[in-house]
């Protein structure tokens, strides 16, 4: 059985996390991994480097570069069987991530059969968007501004209280939109040069998204059954 694996590239606000939960449904033998979730559990552990990450994000910074990629390969190693897929919520920030990930798929003879989804939307849609959004205040899951989670008042996963992220401030936001700038756009253009970016308009609702897909990726996969 063929396994297919889905990178999810998008802005800060772009609705990666929320794609990642339909093709988790839709394709069912996925292994989901969320950058969001990985950091959460680390900062948890009682570990010199936790504590520094923790101190990190609480400023609205960004954690020391490689530990993303790490994370992610060490989710995979432990965790994916043969005959699942994984996606991944969450891009390389940086072509030399890019390359070692690259190393890694083909070591897993898994390059060919994965999807780098680029969920494009504008630096503005992504700022309004990130300061409307709100958070589980418990497991952290991201609520959007839109569609049926606009008027949740408790976490569709755990019950928890929904908040609105502490360093969800115009100020964070813009930080993290200059370093997606800055940073994962050349990450992007890697990918495009390469042919293997499938860029997905971000700015529809979030079903019509998920269309686009659907749409995007059912002729490639067909052509590797
Ligand atoms: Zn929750």
């Amino acid at each position: 059985m063929k396994v297919f694996n889905f990178i999810l590239i998008g802005r800060s606000g772009s609705g990666k996390g929320t794609q990642a939960e339909l093709l988790e449904k839709h394709f069912k033998n996925l292994f989901y991994i969320s950058s969001g979730d990985l950091f959460r559990d680390l900062i948890k552990q009682d570990t010199d480097t936790a504590k520094r990450i923790k101190k990190i994000l609480k400023k609205g910074g960004l954690p020391f570069d490689e530990l993303a990629i790490a994370l992610w390969m060490h989710k995979i190693a432990y965790n994916v069987k043969e005959n699942q897929g994984f996606i991944l919520d969450g891009a390389p920030r940086r072509i030399d991530e890019a390359k070692t990930l690259d190393r890694f798929l083909d070591f897993l003879e898994r390059k060919e059969r994965t999807f780098f989804l680029l969920i494009d939307v504008s630096r503005e849609e992504a700022f309004n968007r990130l300061l409307k959004r709100r958070v589980c205040s418990i497991c952290g899951r991201v609520i959007p501004a839109m569609g049926k989670f606009k008027n949740l008042k408790i976490c569709d996963r755990c019950g928890g209280r929904i908040i609105t992220r502490p360093d969800d401030t115009p100020e964070a936001i813009n930080k993290r939109l200059d370093y997606y700038e800055k940073n994962v756009i050349e990450v992007v253009r890697f990918y495009q040069r390469d042919n293997r970016l499938i860029r997905i308009n971000g700015q529809q609702s979030i079903e019509d998204v998920f269309k686009e897909i659907l749409e995007k990726i059912e002729p490639k996969i067909r052509n590797y059954l």
